[in-house]
């Protein structure tokens, strides 16, 4: 049997199931589900030997029940119309759950990333956002795109700076995009924010005994067995976290390849073994797996597919031995595949929860660029004052005097990077106990994916009936 769903058609289906449960006027649930807009544009690119190409991309806001929208830019030869909608689809749910007030958009260039230059991807992505801009297709309060798969905080300065080169009294132009370079208005902890999430969600679902033990699994992240598919920026960061926090990393995946170790495999060796080699196989110690996907199938606690969607399909959502699936990528499971799971008695935490770090801390960035001024930096100094005067007091009441170490660790207003922890750590994990709630309410017969979609709906309905109807 084969998987016959489109990305899109999965999108729906998730989405039906919960609306199902909501009790919304179904007309109101069909405004939810549509996607509101969505923009293709090809255009010609002068290649570096001096051939011309088209090139296809797209760019589809979900809704519009919070302005600015907002979700990242992929290159892929897999972008197409489906994909783009169901992704901006999946952003709008996922902001709606997580309260970071935008609707959802996303957007995709059609491109074997690979074959061409960075003189060549400059000229792209240049082009796409003048393209964008035309149409009103981005802008800080219009549409916020952010990295994705096959781009990063290079292509997101290109976009701020042909945004801001084509709209220059734009006061808040370099908030058009979020995940730039810290050095380009960009924000301390979006790069690793998605894969950080990850970890959060991760150990707020482990966290909670009485779910372990109905997985035959012992409370706590230490110790717990990890395959990872995927060592981009959300797997990579994923893996870190996690195998900071104590869990075992027994398998890898990457496109060429995956490898295996039960006693568990170092990060940084594995990744420094690729620079060196061009390849994670042959990785000392480790089982070399030709077929990636096969590691999929490993013995382990947790999966984390963190490459693309549609990598746990019906063929091998039979055969996988995790008893939790943690989606980092974006649609990893197709829906036939998340039944089988669910029969399965496998615990898969959703993808618009568990990777929803990234567009948090693209909130955060976007607001520091409104605000015109980096986190803690007016309170940072005034903090440490006052810890230090705390210190002092605790000092004359009990007569013994700390070091100036001790002062200086002990005494320490926060940073950037350490209020954008905090917000993302407060968001994933008051995040995750609501949605868990909705989860238990309905006695485990529902999924977490359509715990989180009943929740995401609920508060899209309430945001449209307040708004009513224009005009
Ligand atoms: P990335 O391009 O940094 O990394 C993807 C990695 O997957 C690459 O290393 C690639 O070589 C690898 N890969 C490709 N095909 C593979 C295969 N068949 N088997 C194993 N590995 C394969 O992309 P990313 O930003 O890490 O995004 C990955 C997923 O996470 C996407 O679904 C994306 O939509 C989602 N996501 C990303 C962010 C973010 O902040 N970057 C946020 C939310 C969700």
């Amino acid at each position: 049997m084969t998987t016959t769903r489109g990305f899109l058609a999965q999108v729906h289906h998730a989405f039906d199931r919960a609306a199902a449960l909501t009790g919304h006027d179904p007309t109101l649930l069909a405004q939810i589900r549509a996607c509101n807009s969505v923009y293709y544009v090809s255009f010609p690119i002068r290649r570096d030997d001096g051939r011309f190409e088209v090139v296809h991309a797209w760019r589809a806001e979900h809704s519009h029940h919070r302005q600015p929208t907002k979700g990242g830019i992929r290159y892929s030869m897999a972008v197409n119309e489906d994909e783009v909608v169901a992704l901006a689809a999946l952003m709008t749910f996922k902001c709606a759950l997580m309260d970071v007030p935008f609707g959802g958009a996303k957007g995709g260039i059609k491109i074997a990333r690979h074959q061409y230059s960075d003189r060549e991807l400059e000229r792209i992505t240049r082009r796409y956002t003048f393209e964008m801009v035309r149409k009103d297709f981005l802008g800080p309060g219009v549409d916020v795109p952010a990295p994705d798969f096959g781009t990063g905080a290079r292509e997101m300065a290109w976009i701020a700076d042909t945004y801001m080169s084509l709209k220059s009294g734009d006061l808040n132009g370099i908030a058009c995009v979020t995940g730039k370079p810290v050095t380009q208005g960009g924000i301390n902890g979006r790069l690793e924010a998605t894969g950080r999430g990850v970890y959060f969600g991760i150990r707020e679902a482990c966290s909670v005994a009485e779910d372990m033990k109905a997985l035959g699994l012992s409370p706590g992240v230490e110790g717990k067995r990890v395959v990872v598919q995927g060592l981009g920026n959300v797997g990579y960061h994923a893996a870190k976290f996690l195998q900071e926090g104590g869990a075992v990393l027994v398998g890898l995946a990457e496109y060429e390849g995956a490898i295996h170790s039960p006693k568990g495999l170092d990060l940084e060796k594995v990744v420094q073994h690729r620079a060196e080699t061009g390849s994670i196989l042959g990785f000392p110690g480790a089982r070399d797996i030709k077929k990636t996907a096969r590691a999929l199938e490993l013995d382990c606690d947790i999966l984390i597919p963190a490459a693309l969607e549609r990598q746990i399909t019906e063929e091998n959502a039979p055969k996988i031995k995790a008893r939790i699936v943690a989606e980092g990528a974006n649609g990893p499971t197709t829906a036939e595949a998340d039944a089988i799971l669910r029969e399965r008695g496998v615990l898969v935490l959703p993808d618009m929860y568990l990777n929803a770090g990234g567009v948090t801390v693209s909130y955060f960035e976007w607001i520091k660029n409104i605000s015109h001024i980096r986190f803690g930096r007016m309170q940072r100094r005034f903090e440490q004052g006052a810890y230090a005067r705390l210190l002092h007091a605790v000092e004359d009441l009990a007569g013994k005097k700390f070091s100036a170490e001790e002062i200086q660790r002990l005494a320490r207003g926060a940073t950037e990077i350490d209020l954008v922890g905090s917000g993302l750590e407060e968001t994933m994990v008051v995040a995750y106990h609501g949605l868990r709630e909705v989860w238990r309410r309905n006695g485990n017969n529902i999924d977490q994916r359509t715990a989180a979609l009943v929740l995401a709906i609920d508060k899209i309905a309430a945001a449209y009936e307040e708004l009513g109807i224009f005009p």
